[in-house]
């Protein structure tokens, strides 16, 4: 198995970034007007996938990149107060949140540890489509969203970098 990266090994990385940093008194709002909720995971570089640079797009992302009540809020503001006015809510293929049941997790979670993982429940996805959509619906209907703000929907391909739109 890969060795972690250390902090030691982060650091030096930062230097090389520094040395050649251009990102001096960017504004904080999005530069593009857009926001992407999307999955942690790491084969995804939401910049890269859109040819995005340092102060065009806010990005969220949690496991599965799903919506919830705090996610929502965060957009609700970011519509308002950060010039987001086209959110991309972009969850992906292969992605681990929608592969196992609940359950599945808590028990291999639970052999891992040794702990108890009955209680846990992070929010694992039955059917990605259906989720996507019934996400950007929610969104959609939330009546505190600025008033003229696009939200759309899409599945990212971790194998073709292809993102399929669907809304
Ligand atoms: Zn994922």
């Amino acid at each position: 198995m890969k060795k972690s990266v250390t902090i030691s090994e982060l650091s030096d990385l930062n230097e090389t970034f520094v040395s050649t940093f251009s990102g001096k008194d960017i504004p904080g709002k999005a530069g593009k007007g857009l926001l992407i909720l999307t999955c942690m995971d790491s084969r995804i570089i939401p910049h890269e996938i859109f040819g995005l640079k340092i102060g065009d797009v806010k990005v969220i992302r949690n496991a599965g990149g799903q919506l919830n009540p705090e996610v929502e809020n965060d957009i609700v503001l970011a519509s308002y107060l950060l010039n987001c006015e086209r959110i991309v809510i972009m969850p992906h293929t292969k992605c681990a949140m929608a592969s196992l049941p609940l359950v599945d997790v808590r028990n291999t979670l639970a052999d891992l540890s040794k702990k108890d993982f009955s209680n846990f429940t992070p929010r694992m996805i039955d059917d990605a489509q259906e989720k996507l959509k019934s996400d950007v619906n929610s969104l959609k209907n939330n009546a505190l969203l600025k008033e003229g703000v696009e939200v759309h929907g899409a599945i990212y391909d971790v194998d073709t970098g292809k993102v399929n739109w669907i809304d």
